[in-house]
């Protein structure tokens, strides 16, 4: 294997937890969150965004978030 290569990933995370950056980045471990401008992506038909999307500001892996029900 080479040199690592900014990628895509996934992350699952509450909509609470982003918008305090308590999610992390899964390849560097950044905290991410509302802070880093994500493209948030709403669903027809509800009325708060399911999904977003935004680049990583340390390692620049593309993230795609996917918003997940509180426990
Ligand atoms: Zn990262």
């Amino acid at each position: 294997m080479g040199r690592k290569r900014a990628g895509f990933a996934d992350l699952q995370t509450t909509r609470l937890a982003f918008s305090q950056n308590e999610a992390r980045c899964p390849t560097c471990h950044r905290r991410v969150g509302d802070s880093d401008e994500p493209k948030l992506i709403h669903t027809f038909g509800t009325a708060e965004p399911t999904l977003a999307t935004l680049t990583c500001q340390r390692c620049r892996t593309t993230l795609t978030i996917r918003f997940v029900e509180p426990e």
